[in-house]
């Protein structure tokens, strides 16, 4: 099996009957490039940004991001490479930007959330991710976005800094793909008005369905909630890549879900375009697509879909209907 899944490293990410998709690593830091490009990813799809203020004892200032993004776009070689602005608070504490004690951090001040009410903050990742971009093919994606007004309001700020740029350089920034995370259940029910306001989506699952069964992703007494498989929950899935697709806007998935082998045939049957993981779950990943049919995918999705009312039902159809490894 190791043998098998060495061979994918220079493989393309193709199904059985010869359809293309991405499988694409997610990465914290431009120093894990390296093993992304080992295990044969075919871009980042998630450079969780917010890694850069972490690692600093100060808001990253604007070179020092350039420098980071720079790099990580010279060192993927020309693949694509989608960084998610900075999605601090929730889990992710910053202790040098103290943010209000609350109830419930992860239905609180986050993410997208802070940098609107500070453009000061957002406009510094956003001029170096713009400087960046003529290093390689950059997209750039807002987290924990809830409404179409917090979205034009983000992009609104991109295109003032990328209007401030060009002054100096005509062009820059042209290039750039805009995207969203969709994490927040209103989000992933409104995709239809979304996807005619951006280039490409990226489901987030481990906050979708945190959200959507409104159970804490970190607590072991709830993480019996933490199914990616339960139909209904399939069904919004289905909903937003169908939304995605009926207005040209690329569908990616950037949760753990993505890497999971038992989604993965009811991914591939939704039509999903882009699967975004951990670096060690490529190979695995790749080996296992090629098996796979999206016809018959997509049949056995109708099946979960419409036949089942469990995850365990689901997975117990995945298993029978597709030799997993
Ligand atoms: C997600 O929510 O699925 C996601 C990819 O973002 P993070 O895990 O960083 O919240
Ligand atoms: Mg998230």
């Amino acid at each position: 099996q190791r043998d098998e899944w060495a061979a994918m490293v220079h493989a393309l990410s193709i199904s059985r009957d010869g359809q293309r998709f991405e499988i694409s690593a997610n990465i914290g830091d431009p120093n894990d490039v390296a093993d992304a490009l080992r295990q044969g990813a075919d871009g980042v799809g998630l450079f969780r940004s917010e890694f850069l203020y972490m690692g600093s004892d100060h808001l990253p200032t604007e070179d020092e991001q350039y420098r980071a993004y720079r790099q990580a776009l010279i060192n993927m070689q020309g693949k694509p490479v989608v960084v998610r602005t900075m999605d601090i608070g929730g889990d992710k504490p910053l202790p040098y930007l103290p943010l209000p004690r609350e109830m419930n951090p992860f239905l609180g001040y986050r993410a997208i959330r802070i940098c609107l009410k500070h453009p000061e903050i957002f406009r510094v990742q956003l001029r170096a991710l713009i400087r960046a971009s003529k290093y390689g093919p950059l997209s750039i994606m807002f987290p924990m976005i809830s409404t179409i007004a917090e979205l034009r309001a983000a992009k609104k700020i991109f295109n003032d800094c990328k209007a401030e740029l060009q002054k100096e350089r005509p062009g820059l920034g042209d290039d750039i793909k805009l995207g969203m995370m969709i994490e927040v259940p209103l989000a992933a029910i409104n995709a239809d008005q979304f996807a005619k306001e951006v280039d490409f989506f990226s489901i987030g699952t481990n906050d979708l369905i945190q959200y959507n069964f409104a159970a804490d992703r970190g607590n072991d007494e709830v993480s019996y909630l933490y199914q990616p498989l339960n139909p209904a929950f399939l069904g919004l899935i289905k909903h937003v890549i169908d939304a995605g697709h009926r207005h040209d806007t690329k569908v990616a998935m950037c949760g753990e879900m993505a890497g999971d082998r038992f989604a993965l045939p009811l991914l591939l049957g939704m039509g999903l375009d882009e699967y975004s993981m951990s670096a060690s779950s490529i190979l695995r990943t790749r080996a296992l697509m090629a098996k796979l049919d999206t016809n018959e995918c997509a049949r056995l999705v109708d099946a979960a879909i419409n036949d089942c009312v469990t995850a365990n039902a689901v997975q117990q159809l995945v298993k029978k209907r597709i030799t997993v490894e």
